[in-house]
Order: structure tokens, then sequence, then C-alpha cells
């Protein structure tokens, strides 16, 4: 709270007349606090720190030419500023949702808005691009800079002089007034079923970092659809991946309530190159309701895969939307002359350091499997997958700029061992072969 009474003493009268003009319509002044600021000023000008008519007038001045600038420039740029990208100061979903507020208010919003920040600065420049007819926006202008310019430094000024030791409570009325000020944004926002989704969208993915994932791979099995069928209803947990061949992923689908679906493997061509005998592509893969694939599995890097096949498969599949577990994991040979780490780093700038990760990194999962562990009951030591494990999110995180990966540990783990995994935190879930087979075992585990 001091911070904020310093402040305005720092920046002065002109320090809050550019603020309230920057935030009142020119782009990158959508995030300045101008609620709790005038507020504050005046309630200083109560403890006669400030003269409360030099800030009114000031304020109001300020606050109509900032709109009206912002006008100026949403004529000058029109629809123009749609196409605009994104970037730190401009965020198109502002522009979006001020427009949903134009299409409810009509004219007033010039007004409403005001009180509203982040749409506050964006009304005037829609009001431009909308080529709204001057008089009206000129006289709403006005109106909106008045009774917003003067009222909250009178409210500040009003409550300072008439509540005895006002300071003591100004942490508490400030903060209120900030939480008011935001509210109808956020009513606004909410209302909106498109960011309702958006926000779903954004904690899920939250979620889904925190949650181990148990991606349970069937590889050649079952033999039989009703086998495919039984297993996959027992398999049927909340934060399980079920990867059956593909012959099977259409009904086990059906039968998936809890579980994502995941495939086995992909071709690395998209469906525009038809004439692949064989191949299944991402796109199809996506139609079957498929949310993940496994990508470089070393039973397929055995079968001829190279680095080069995998990238385009890693590529074709983040395209499609659909969330690669990229295998990666050295042979016995390999760690026996201690070079897991060079083989592993290997294999990750192959693949990853051509693809065009930017937008996607996210969704990206790394599954560290030791090719000695798979399939041999003989898992590598927790302590040890947890050391490759630190590795691979450092190699991400400095050589390639890439955050946030889940990187899951696979190689012989079952329902005895899979705990000594899970505990640590760097550990983001397990990738299971043979012992998915009998997922009753894993019942309640994680
Ligand atoms: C796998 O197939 O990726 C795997 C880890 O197999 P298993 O659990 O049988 O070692």
């Amino acid at each position: 709270m001091l911070d904020i009474i310093s402040f305005i003493q720092t920046i002065g009268y002109v320090g809050i007349f550019l603020v309230v003009f920057v935030e009142s319509g020119v782009i990158f002044g959508f995030f300045f606090p101008g609620d709790s600021l005038l507020f504050t000023a005046g309630f200083l000008a109560s403890q006669g720190l400030m003269n409360i008519w030099v800030l009114i007038c000031g304020t109001v001045v300020a606050a109509v030419l900032g709109v009206s600038v912002g006008y100026a420039f949403g004529l000058k740029v029109g629809p123009m500023i749609f196409k605009k990208e994104d970037s730190l100061f401009f965020h198109k979903d502002n522009l979006e949702h001020t427009k949903h507020f134009y299409d409810k208010y009509g004219k007033k919003a010039i007004i409403l808005a005001r009180f509203m920040p982040g749409v506050r600065t964006f009304a005037p420049i829609l009001a431009g691009v909308g080529k709204m007819d001057y008089r009206s926006f000129i006289s709403y202008n006005i109106i909106g800079g008045l009774l917003w310019g003067a009222g909250l430094p009178l409210a500040g000024y009003y409550l300072g002089n008439s509540i005895p030791n006002v300071d003591k409570y100004l942490l508490p009325i400030v903060l209120l007034i900030i939480f008011l000020s935001v509210l109808p944004t956020v009513v606004h926002i909410l209302s909106e079923k498109q960011s309702r989704d958006k926000i779903r969208n954004f904690a899920k993915q939250i979620m889904d970092k925190r949650v181990k994932l148990l991606a349970f791979n069937w590889k050649m099995n079952p033999e039989t659809l009703d086998e495919a069928l039984k297993l996959a209803k027992n398999s049927d947990f909340k934060n399980a991946v079920v990867i059956p061949p593909f012959i099977f992923i259409e009904e086990v689908s059906k039968i998936l309530k809890n579980a994502r679906l995941g495939a086995q493997n992909v071709s690395g061509k998209n469906s525009a190159g038809g004439a692949m005998t064989g191949e299944i592509s991402a796109a199809e893969l996506v139609n079957l309701g498929v949310k993940y694939v496994i990508v470089g599995h070393s039973e397929r890097r055995a079968m001829g895969e190279t680095d080069e096949l995998i990238s385009q498969k890693l590529q074709n599949v983040l395209d499609n939307n659909l969330i690669p577990i990229f295998c990666v994991g050295e042979s016995y040979g390999e760690r026996k002359v201690g070079k897991e780490k060079d083989v592993v780093e290997r294999q990750i700038h192959s693949a990853l350091s051509i693809l065009k990760l930017s937008a996607k990194n996210n969704q990206l999962i790394i599954a560290y499997e030791p090719v000695w562990a798979i399939g041999t009951g003989n898992n590598c030591s927790p302590e040890d997958a947890l050391k490759m494990i630190k590795f691979i999110k450092n190699i991400l995180n400095s050589t390639l700029s890439i955050s946030n990966v889940r990187v899951l540990y696979g190689g012989s783990v079952n329902p005895q061992n899979i705990k000594d995994f899970l505990k640590y935190k760097e550990i983001d879930g397990v990738l299971v072969g043979g012992a998915s087979l009998k997922p009753e075992g894993f019942y309640d585990i994680i």
C-alpha cells in the first residue's frame, strides 16, 4: 500500500495524468492500475498532500484526450488491427472481448468501459475502427471522462475526509476497489463460452502436468478383439493412456470413459501423400479419437527407424495436435562404457532441433527408456532413472529452450516397483509394456 502512495508521490501530477492518458486509449496502457491510482491520489489530496481540483481537472482532460487518441488510432488503422500478431503489449483477446462488449451495449460502451480495466483501453480504438459518429463519440467520451476522472479521486477524497484514521483501512479499501474494478471485466469474460473454454483448457493443461501419467503400451497384444475390450475396461483409469495395436483402436475408444487413447506408431508422411501402403497417418489417428502417439520406441528403432524418420514423425504428430511420447534411451553396451548421456543427448538433439516446436512444446512428452531395461524384468534403478530424467530436462531447457516437457520412465515397470519411480517429482509418469497386460495390479497406485 505504502508503495502505491510513494509511487504517486514520486510520479506527481504529471505522472498521474500520463498514466491516465495512456491507459485511456494507447494500446499498451491496458494493464495500468488506473482505478486504484486515482482513488489513492484522491485520498492523498484529503490529507493535504495534493490539490483535489488540480487532480480532477488534469485527470478528466487526460482521460478525454487519451480516449480521443485511441479513437483516432482506430480510425487510422481500421480492421487491420484484428490481423495484428499477439505481443507483450497487445493481445487480440482484449480486442475481441471489447468487441463483444460493444455488441452488447452499443455506444454506451464508451462510458461503461471507463470502469473496466483492459476493456477501457480498447473501447475507443474500436469506436474508431467502427467509424462511430464523431459527435456521439465525443459526447460519450466527455461524460465517461467526467464520471471516471472526477468520480474516483472524489471518492478517495471523500473517504479520506469522512472516516477518522482512514489511513488504517486504506489497504483493504484499495484492494476492494481493485477487486470491484476488475469484477465486471471478469464477469464479462466469463459470460462468453469461448473464453470459458479457453480457461478450462488452460486449467486442464496445468492439471495434466501435475498428474503422473501411466501409459500402457500393449505392443502386439492381445490376439482377439474380445480380449482387447476386456483389457481396455480394466485399464480405464483416469491418468492412464491406453495404447493398443492399431486394429483395436476404434473399438477400444468406445470402451474408454476415463483413460485417454494412444497409438504405437504413425507414418512420417502426412495424409496428402496417400500412396503409402501399410502406413497409418496422423490424421487417421485423430479421426479415431487418438490423443497420444509413441514415437521412436527402441523396438522400432531396432527395425530400422532412423533419427531423421523419427523427427519427421514427431513433426507430423505435433502438426496434427497429437501428443508424442518420444522414446529415448541407451543400449546395455552404451551404458556399460558410460555413454548413456551422450546417446540420449544425440537422440534428443537430432530429433528435436529441426522441429518447429515453439508453440507446441508443452505438448511434448519424452520417455526415458534404457533399451536394456525394456521387457527384461531388469529395471533401471529409480535413482539412475531420476539422474537421466533430470539430465534430459536440463538439455531441453538449456540447449533447446524447451520448458515444461513431461518426462516418463519406461523399462520393466510393474505394480511392485512403480512407486519407487513416481515418488520423485521430476519423474512425470511411466511407460509400461509387459505389465500393462495385467492392469488390475495398478489400481489405486496412482
Ligand atoms: C515399453 O514397451 O516401452 C516397455 C517399457 O516395456 P516393458 O515395461 O515391458 O519393459
